[in-house]
């Protein structure tokens, strides 16, 4: 599937490699495979496809320190 996006809002970061695959549960719709659309910190930001909620969590591993 597609993962285009227009970031229009808050300027996002990159996520490393080892990252960008994460999925999370998105805490609106249940959603499992809510994708990562870049980071703010050390926090991973998550898109839900289904209800397009953004979401926030701490990312998995210490690489983006
Ligand atoms: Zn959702």
């Amino acid at each position: 599937m597609a993962r285009k996006y227009k970031p229009v809002e808050l300027p996002l970061r990159q996520v490393p490699a080892a990252l960008a695959t994460e999925e999370a549960t998105c805490p609106n719709c249940n959603d499992r495979h809510a994708g990562v659309v870049g980071r703010m910190g050390l926090r991973l930001v998550f898109r839900c496809g289904r209800c397009l909620v953004r979401f926030h969590r701490i990312a998995p591993t210490s690489g983006l320190a």
